[in-house]
Parts: structure tokens; sequence; C-alpha cells
């Protein structure tokens, strides 16, 4: 009787144990543009390479968001990001701020005045759209000059970006707000090599000074560029060795899917969602390390591209694209090259083959060969710049054309536009008190949710 007893104590001490586990650690990604289709067909390709599935599809939570903003039902990144950081429903262009002018208050916002420490990171400016929501507050989005002061006068201790992005008209440029970073005693540190344990405030941008937009696509990366992994061990290390009592929240956004996407350039999106993931492996890493005190969650912003699986053929084949070794934009800027040079169609057939595998492991039809030639003859042999065409837009749409036929006609994966869609997206969850978010229905929830179980606001 006396053994049933201690038994019976001993599981409910347990169960209360389990009960009072509280999340201390905060990782939360974002996937820009990001949309389920994105996520499939990753996870298509991966298979059919032999690679690894992506590691947050098999969270053991995963729920539905709608995402419309305040004035549309078809998002941009700013409104998303603000309903992401703050649960307050936001106008398209807006960041932190509603269309009457207020300020949304910012999960980051109340873990500071809680004590915790906090960090973004992403693989575009620092002050684009997603990581400013988190920290900034103006009417427009495009304001990059007021969220980059912004960002100095908060209180994020880790910051990570490409780069500061430029305002227009506005005469201060990246190299500017990293002087006015260092004069406001923020440590900051261009790429892994540079970064150091430190005490005080970080803010780490892009090892190439030559970078002022985004990194470099995952797919396009030469060896020493600066990549998403790098900021997210970064901010570990940091937000740990200072906040390891307290806790963090660190926001991950995998920033350039969206851009990908928006080109339609379903070779580009896969390494982009694929790069993200390896920053999730990282906060696995950390979790498998700190049980029972780490929570994961992996969502996105809204979709982008309309993109479908499958192309008017009960078949997609994902292993097409195994062959495409740079993005769309990458190509255009080789085959500019090439142009310059006045380069022949069998010099201009070998980048094509060399970079995306056509003619090679990629079978190409007589008609679109036909169709490629025409292309590169208005561009390379008449020139053809009348009315609205520029030579950049011809180039452009010898890679658009090449990008197009791999994607719709090999891959059977197929583009419905270039813009954002209002698709409902996943949101996954992983660790302490992930079953809270089996319940949300809209982005509001997630930080919400989220100040709920870290007890940050009761
Ligand atoms: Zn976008």
């Amino acid at each position: 009787m006396k053994r049933i007893l201690i038994t019976i104590i001993a599981a409910f001490a347990a169960f209360a144990a389990i009960q009072a586990q509280t999340p201390k650690y905060v990782f939360y990604f974002i996937g820009d543009g990001m949309g389920t289709n994105q996520t499939y067909a990753t996870i298509a390709y991966n298979r059919a390479m032999g690679q690894p599935d992506l590691n947050f599809w098999s969270f053991p939570v995963k729920s539905f968001i709608t995402t419309n903003s305040a004035s549309s039902l078809v998002t941009d990144s700013s409104a998303a990001g603000t309903a992401l950081s703050s649960g307050t429903k936001i106008g398209n262009g807006g960041c932190g701020m509603t269309m009457e002018g207020e300020n949304t208050v910012s999960i980051m916002e109340l873990a500071q005045a809680k004590g915790w420490g906090t960090g973004v990171a992403t693989t575009v400016g620092i002050n684009h759209a997603t990581p400013a929501a988190f920290y900034g507050h103006t009417r427009s989005r495009g304001e990059y000059d007021a969220l980059s002061q912004q960002l100095l006068d908060s209180k994020i201790d880790f910051a990570a970006g490409s780069a500061f992005l430029h305002q227009r008209h506005s005469e201060l440029g990246n190299e500017d707000w990293i002087a006015r970073a260092k004069e406001a005693g923020i440590n900051v540190y261009r790429g892994k090599e540079e970064y150091r344990r430190s005490d005080g405030r970080v803010i780490m941008l892009s090892a190439d000074p030559k970078v002022t937009d985004d990194l470099p696509y995952a797919i396009d990366r030469k060896p020493g560029d600066t990549k998403l992994a790098d900021f997210t061990s970064a901010a570990i290390d940091h937000l740990y060795s200072h906040y390891a009592k307290k806790g963090f929240i660190l926001m991950i956004e995998g920033g350039m899917i969206d851009h990908a996407a928006h080109a339609n350039d379903l070779a580009g999106v896969i390494g982009e969602v694929n790069d993200m993931a390896e920053s999730v492996q990282l906060a696995l890493d950390f979790a498998a390390k700190h049980p029972g005190e780490t929570l994961i969650i992996v969502t996105a912003d809204h979709e982008t591209g309309g993109l479908t699986m499958g192309y008017g053929e009960y078949e997609m084949y994902p292993d097409q694209l195994a062959g495409q070794k740079c993005t769309k934009g990458a190509l255009s800027e080789k085959i500019a090259e090439l142009m310059r040079n006045d380069a022949s169609w069998k010099e201009v057939k070998d980048v094509l083959r060399q970079n995306l595998g056509l003619w090679d492991t990629v079978e190409v039809s007589p008609r679109q060969e036909r169709a490629f030639t025409q292309l590169y003859k208005e561009a390379f042999l008449d020139k053809d710049v009348s009315e609205d065409r520029n030579l950049y837009s011809i180039v452009g749409r010898l890679a658009s054309e090449a990008i197009r036929y791999l994607d719709e006609d090999k891959a059977n994966i197929s583009w419905s536009f270039s813009d954002h869609s209002g698709a409902p997206l996943p949101v996954y969850a992983y660790g302490v008190k992930a079953e809270a978010f089996g319940t949300v229905t809209d982005n509001t929830d997630v930080p919400k949710t989220i100040l709920k179980v870290t007890r940050i606001v009761k």
C-alpha cells in the first residue's frame, strides 16, 4: 500500500513538473513567402535527391493560420510581420504602426521589460519589413532611415542582417549606419570571422562590405559568403551567454524565400527553404542541450507566387531541377556578360547547359530550342531594344524563359503570378508548450500564445 502511494505521489510530482515547465528560450522562425507548397516542393526535391526531409516538417504540433492584414485579404511582409510580432493587424505597407498612427507593442518590447534577451536575424536588410516589425514603428516600411535609427535606439541585444538598406533619396548609406551604431556603443561585426562574444549589444552584417542589399542566395553562394546560419549561431552564443538565467526570444527570418518566389524561380526557393532549415537545426541542437526549456516555432508571413504542385499532368519531376546551379538573376547576369562579348548561340547554350542542366540532365524539345534561339537572335543579333524593351529585359527574358521551361514544362510545378497570395499558412511547433500552438487560427494568435506560454504576459 505504501509503495503504491509513493508511486502515485511520484507520478503526480512528475506530472506537475511537466505542467510547470515554461519555455525560457524561444526560437521564432519566419519563412518570408514560404507557403505550404514552397515547403512541400522542397520536401519533394530533397526526397528525389536522397537528401533528408525538412526538419520542421515532422514537428509534433502543426496548425494553420490566416494571414489577412487590416487593409487586405492579401498581406504584405510588414503587415504580416507586425501581426506576428505584436498580435495586432495593421494595414499593408505600415510597420509596427496601426492605420490610425498608433505604435503596436512587439513581443520583443514586452520580453525586454521582463529582463529577457531579444534578437532578430535575417538574410535580407537588417531594417527590412520583417525584422523591423519586431523593433520599429513607422507609417511606411520604406522609411529605412527611421527604422535604422529605431534599431539603434532599441533594446534588441543581437540584430543581424545583410546590411542597412538605403532609403530612396537619403544621403545615408550602410557605412554611415555602421558608424552611427559604433558611436552608439554597439559592437558591429561583419561576418562570422569578426564575431566574438562580447558585452553590450551586437549588430552583425555581411562579411562582404559590397553587400548593400540581400545576402547572396543559397544556390549562388561562394565560399566565405555570409549565410543565415552564421547569424543564428552567433545569436545563440550571444543571447545564451548573457541570458541563460532570464531567457531569450530570437526571431530568425528566411527573408529571400520570398524574393526567389517573386522571381518565380523554384530552385532558388528550395535553396532558401533548405537554408533556413539549417538554422532550424541549430535551434534543435540547442533544444537537445536544453530540454524542458526550449520552444521552437516555424511559420511564415504569406505565400508568394501562387505556387502550384503539378502542371497539367498527374505527376511532378522535382529531380529535373538538380542541374540548376544558380538563380534566375545570376543566370541573367551571366547572359548579359555574354552579350557584352557578342557571344555565339553555342556559347549561350553552353551557359544554359552548365547552369541549368539543359541538354545535359534535362532533355530539351526541338520546339523549345527554337524558342530559345529566337530570344537569342532578338537580344544578341538584332539588338532589339525598340519600344518598351531594353537590352536587360531581353536578356532577362532568355533567363526567364529558361527557368520557366525548367519549372513548368520539366519539373511540372507552376507559378500563378509574381506577387503574394492570401493562402493560409502552417505553424510548426516543437518543444516545451508546443501543444499550445495546436489551436492557433490566425497570425495574430502566434505572438499572443508565445507571450502566454512564456508567462511574459500573464
Ligand atoms: Zn514579398
